[in-house]
This record gives C-alpha cells, structure tokens and sequence, in this order.
C-alpha cells in the first residue's frame, strides 16, 4: 500500500502499451488528471503489458511522449504489471483453494467453430457483455484426474472465475459499485447482475493473470480510491467487485466517461486504425486542440469541477 494521507485521493491511468494512444485514451488520461489537480490528489501511471507478445518498449515510450505533450501530470514510478507476475500468481492460487477457479482446455479457435455451428444451425451460444462467447459446460464437469492429464500432457489452458460459485459464496445476487456520474461527484449505487457475465479468463498457462485479476490487484496496492475510465469498461466493474469482494481488497469509486466515437458512430479503438494521438502531436497540432477534441468530440464531457462532497 502507499504512505499518502489517509484523505488525499489517489487517481491512476493505466493504458496498455500494445498500440497507439487514440482520443478515447486522451480522454480518460485528461479527465483523471483534471480530477487529480482539483481534488488535490495524486496521479499514478500504470502500464498494463501483462500481453508479452503484442506490448513493447517503443509503444510505451510513445504513450509516454504522448502523455507528456498534453500536459499529464502523472508521478513518477511507473508500475509495470509484467514485474508483478509472481504476485498475481500468488492471489490466483488463494481463489483456486476457495474452489473458485478451475482449468478449461477449449481453445479460442475452438471455442469459435463451437459457436459457429451452434449459430449456423440457428441456435444461440451466450455470450459475455462484451460479446466474449461463454466456454462450454463441459469444461466445469473435468474430473480433476482429467485436467491433471490434459495439463501434463502439454495441452493449452486458462483457468476461469467460476462465477456462480463465487456468487454463491458471496451471497450476492446482483453486483453493486459507487459510481460518480461525473467525476468527483457524489457517488450513486450502479447495479449489475454479474451472471449476464461468464466464467471469465482471470490466467493463462503462460501468463499468470488477465486484464480483471491483474487490473484489481493494482487498483488496492497503490491505493487507487477513484477510477475513471471509459463506459466500454462499465459491465467490467461487475466481475471486478467480485474479485475485490473475495480477496478482501478494497472498494474504489467509479466514475465510467461516455466514450468518444468515430464518424461512423462507432467506439474508437487500437484494431480499427482509429486515429493516433501520435499522428496529431507529430502532425503540428496543439495539445490543446488535440484537449478540445478529445473532452468535446460527438458527445460532450464538461471539464471536471470540485462539486461540495466528493467520495
Ligand atoms: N488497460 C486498460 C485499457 O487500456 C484500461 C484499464 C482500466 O482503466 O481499468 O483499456
């Protein structure tokens, strides 16, 4: 944990380092730094290259250029989630020996074709919030002396949440967070029924972690008490109050931005070539016209001002 004053709000920003920064990334970046500044906080960076294969050096110094050329003013002390595989390794095996996670073989080029077919022959195969396709039943019903075989034997694995066995244990039947409807406001209850979510990916064979294991973790070890971030993320906070919930982390305020949209209405991101915040610093733009059109682009998002109570 951090030695900040008990009071003093923690923010962080914590972009993945395995493309470009685009005005969606700008967006979040500037709001948690408008936010820190007024609320006399801090602003910690975390880059989240927990992917080996797809994350480099050059990418993260090219956040960093960005980041710098609009002003974010971030500590220093970067935390980089690839140093810290051996502590999330360490809470996975504490949800294993709840019996909350188990090991499922399916591949994702597996999992497709099962989908495909079920699609084709016109059935419905569930999915995640965010489109995710669900791993079959079979995979919970292994004996272990099955998955003991398969995992010997080379095959690939990750190992899942088994999400009703977590509500279970919780005695939870929908999920609930703070959420700020702007940042720094007085958070409201938001509500999720975590089972529209499926036995989500929280490891695999080779990296000890996801996204939602590693994201939890960080979040209580530096002490982040609000996190604002983009809506894409908000069905996402339901499987990360679950976890925080079993492994006794705590509980953070949300604040989930409108996201911004391409011409085509469409949410931008790093696999449809949105436009680079590279391409406008190195193309001879201001920082603040590149500020304007990330707060105002499509749908407007106010500066952040210091409401009477915040969190
Ligand atoms: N690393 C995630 C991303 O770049 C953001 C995670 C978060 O803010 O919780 O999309």
């Amino acid at each position: 944990m951090t030695n900040a004053p008990a009071n003093q709000p923690i923010f962080r920003f914590a972009p993945s380092p395995n493309g470009a920064l685009h005005l969606g990334h700008a967006r979040s970046a500037i709001l948690n730094n408008q936010a820190a500044r007024v609320a006399g906080g801090r602003l910690l960076l975390r880059m989240e290259d927990i992917d080996r294969t797809r994350c480099s050096p050059e990418l993260e110094q090219a956040i960093l250029d960005d980041l710098v050329w609009l002003g974010i003013d971030f500590e220093e002390g970067i935390r980089r989630q690839s140093d810290h595989f051996a502590s999330y390794k360490e809470r996975l095996e504490q949800l294993s020996n709840l019996g909350l996670v188990y090991p499922s073989f399916t591949t994702r080029g597996e999992l497709r074709r099962l989908v495909a077919d079920v699609e084709a022959a016109g059935g419905d195969w569930p999915r995640d919030p965010d489109g995710t396709p669900h791993p079959p039943l079979s995979e919970k019903t292994r004996t272990t002396a099955e998955r003991h075989k398969l995992i010997e034997t080379g095959h690939p694995y990750a190992w899942r949440l088994d999400m009703k066995a977590a509500l279970q244990r919780l005695g939870w039947k929908e999920v609930s967070w703070r959420e700020s409807a702007t940042p720094l406001e007085k958070p409201q209850t938001a509500r999720f029924d975590a089972r529209l979510w499926g036995d989500v990916v929280l490891a695999r064979k080779d990296i000890p972690t996801s996204y939602h294991l590693a994201v939890v973790l960080d979040d209580a070890q530096q002490g982040v008490s609000h996190i604002i971030r983009g809506r894409d993320l908000y069905p996402a906070t339901a499987i990360h109050r679950v976890l925080q919930a079993l492994l006794a982390l705590p509980e953070p305020i949300y604040h989930h931005h409108a996201l911004v949209l391409d011409e085509d209405g469409r949410k931008l991101s790093k696999s449809i070539g949105s436009a680079a915040l590279s391409a406008q610093r190195l193309g001879g733009y201001e920082p603040q016209e590149t500020i304007a059109l990330a707060l105002g682009a499509k749908e407007a998002v106010k500066p952040v001002t210091l409401p009477k109570t915040y969190g």
